[in-house]
C-alpha cells in the first residue's frame, strides 16, 4: 500500500463539496439536504457531476492507484469512490474511525444525517458522504471473466465491493503504512505482527479481500520480473507466444514448484489476465525484502 497524504489536494477537494452544498441549499429551511446517491452524482450536470470531479482530485492525490490493491486507475469506468467511514454509519461506527490516529477524520467530518438536519451548519466539519477527507479512490475490484460451466463470471472481487460496510481502518493514511502492511516474494500480503496496529491491518486486508488468489499471483509474478525493465516487459509481451516465453523463462529461475509454474504460465499467457497484471506495475518498483 502507499501512503495517501490527505493534506495535499484538500483545498481542491473541499471546493467541490462546498460547490455541491451551495447548489442543494434550501433557503426556506436554511439547511443542506445532502443526498449522496442522487444529487452528488447528477449535479451540476451528469456528465461533469461533483462525484466525477471528486474522483479526479482523489486520483491525482493517490497517483492514480487504488487505495487498497494498487491497481492503476484511469477514472473512466474503473474507479469507485470508497467511503472510509461507511455511508450508512451511525454515531458508534463513526466513532471507531474518528480516533487520534486519524486527526483529519476526527477533526473535519460530521455524519451527513446530522449535517443535513442542522440549520446553518458550520463548514468546519463537512458531511461524510461527500467530503474529500472521507473519500478515497478505489478500483471496482473486478478480475478477468472466466468460463464457469456455460456462464462467464468474474474471477472474484477485491477492494470496495467486498469491503462494503465491513470495518476497515484507513491505515494508508499513516506515513508508516509500508511497515504495517508488507508483501512477500510469494505474492502474499502480510500484516506486521510487531505493529501496534496488527489487528487492524489484518482486518483491513480481510475486509478488502486483498488475499485473493489472482492478486497474490500478480504480485508474485511482478517479483519474478522485477529486474527486467518495464518497457521491455511491455515490448516483449505483445502476443501469446512471447508472453508465454517471457513468463516461463523467468519462472523457471525461481524455486516455485513445476505445478505452480505451469499454472501461472497458463493464467498470465491469456490476454485478459496479462492486461490486468500490467495494471499492477506499482509492484515492479516495490522494495521487496528479499530482493
Ligand atoms: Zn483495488
Amino acid at each position: 500500500m502507499q501512503y495517501v497524504n490527505k493534506r495535499e489536494n484538500r483545498e481542491e477537494g473541499n471546493k467541490i463539496t462546498q460547490a455541491y452544498l451551495q447548489e442543494i441549499w434550501i433557503e426556506d429551511e436554511q439547511r443542506y439536504p445532502v443526498d449522496y446517491n442522487e444529487s452528488f452524482k447528477k449535479l451540476p450536470t451528469k456528465a461533469n457531476s461533483y462525484y466525477k470531479q471528486m474522483t479526479q482530485v482523489l486520483l491525482n492525490n493517490q497517483n492514480h492507484y487504488c487505495c487498497y490493491c494498487m491497481r492503476r486507475l484511469t477514472g473512466k469506468g474503473d474507479t469507485t469512490l470508497e467511503h472510509i467511514i461507511p455511508q450508512t454509519a451511525d454515531d458508534k461506527v463513526a466513532h471507531y474511525y474518528q480516533r487520534d490516529d486519524f486527526p483529519i477524520l476526527k477533526g473535519y467530518i460530521k455524519l451527513s444525517s446530522l449535517f443535513s438536519h442542522e440549520q446553518n451548519p458550520s463548514m468546519a466539519k463537512l458531511p461524510h458522504t461527500v467530503c474529500y477527507d472521507n473519500l478515497v479512490a478505489s478500483c471496482h475490484g473486478k478480475f478477468p471473466t472466466i468460463k464457469k460451466g456455460k456462464e462467464f463470471e468474474t474471477d472474484g472481487h477485491s477492494c470496495n465491493h467486498p469491503r462494503g460496510v465491513k470495518r476497515a481502518l484507513p491505515l494508508y493514511l499513516l506515513t508508516n503504512i509500508d511497515t504495517i502492511i508488507t508483501y512477500e516474494i510469494n505474492g502474499s500480503i502480510v500484516a506486521n505482527p510487531d505493529s501496534p496496529l496488527y489487528k487492524e491491518a489484518e482486518e483491513l486486508i480481510q475486509s478488502a479481500q486483498l488475499t485473493w488468489e489472482t492478486l497474490s499471483d500478480i504480485r508474485a509474478l511482478w517479483y519474478v520480473l522485477r529486474h527486467i525493465d518495464l518497457d521491455q516487459i511491455v515490448a516483449e509481451s505483445g502476443n501469446e507466444q512471447s508472453r508465454k516465453d517471457l513468463i516461463q523463462d523467468h519462472l523457471y529461475l525461481t524455486d516455485f514448484s513445476d505445478e505452480k509454474i505451469k499454472a501461472l504460465t497458463v493464467k498470465f499467457t491469456k490476454e485478459q489476465y496479462w492486461e490486468c497484471f500490467l495494471l499492477y506495475d506499482w509492484f515492479h518498483s516495490y522494495h521487496w525484502n528479499a530482493a
